[in-house]
């Protein structure tokens, strides 16, 4: 078995998620007393949702090529970084790596891909939704088309993101928010929704829609293992 390199606390509440799905994988795969081999670097989400929201995307590139190289010299065989909305900074990250960075908007478009579905809808914080970095891997690599939410309700599943769900934070009117939103997409066409954030999973569920979820923290977590497991 290979080592996962994580790069978590963005937030703590989803890193813990990675934590117990990569576990849970190798030992449904192996079974007995298997558990996976794993390095977390968990950052303090504060300086990062600062950084973040004073566009400082110099600055978050460096923390995070960093925490990539200090996996790399822990032993990591791969890298994983535990949050969509990061990955604007994976460019960045590969440069000064030389193990594999395994992108979760890849392993998602993987999985869609799969299920032979071309029009898919994205919620995610507003970085992930309106810039480009996640959209061109399903759009460019692999075909498929995204839809992105309102203006308004943009912001609405934004704000549930960093006032509510990063703090562990589950509130049945904002599922319910979500909901509605989801099902608009759904109107327009979208035949699969994208949990492009890894917190979205603490509130919504398949129970909780009529369309396919692809679960990013989920479909990340243990396509990494996979690629752990191989020879
Ligand atoms: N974990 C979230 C994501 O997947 C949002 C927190 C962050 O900004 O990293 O995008």
């Amino acid at each position: 078995m290979k080592t996962i390199g994580l790069i978590g606390g963005m937030s703590w509440e989803s890193s813990l998620v990675y934590y117990e799905l990569i576990n849970k994988k190798v030992k449904e795969v192996l079974g007995g007393f298997h558990s996976c081999k794993s390095i977390m670097i968990s950052v303090d989400f504060a300086e990062i949702e600062k950084l973040q929201h004073e566009n400082n995307w110099k600055v978050l590139d460096e923390l995070m090529s960093t925490a990539a190289k200090q996996l790399e010299l822990a032993g990591a065989d791969i890298i994983i970084l535990c949050t969509n909305t990061m990955h604007l900074c994976s460019n960045a990250i590969q440069k000064n790596i030389s193990i594999p960075f395994f992108h979760i908007a890849e392993a998602t478009a993987q999985e869609i891909a799969k299920n032979k579905l071309t029009k898919i809808a994205l919620l995610g914080t507003k970085f992930t939704m309106e810039k480009d970095f996640y959209k061109q891997i399903l759009i460019n690599d692999f075909g498929i088309e995204v839809l992105i939410p309102t203006s308004n309700e943009r912001q609405l599943v934004h704000n549930i993101i960093y006032n509510e769900l990063v703090h562990g934070k589950i509130n049945n009117d904002s599922r319910e928010i979500y909901k509605t939103i989801i099902q608009n997409l759904e109107k327009r066409g979208a035949q699969g929704i994208i949990l492009g954030c890894t917190e979205i999973p603490l509130l919504i569920s398949d129970k909780d829609v009529t369309i396919p979820i692809f679960n990013t923290t989920k479909i990340h977590a243990e396509k990494a293992v996979e690629w752990a497991l191989k020879d």
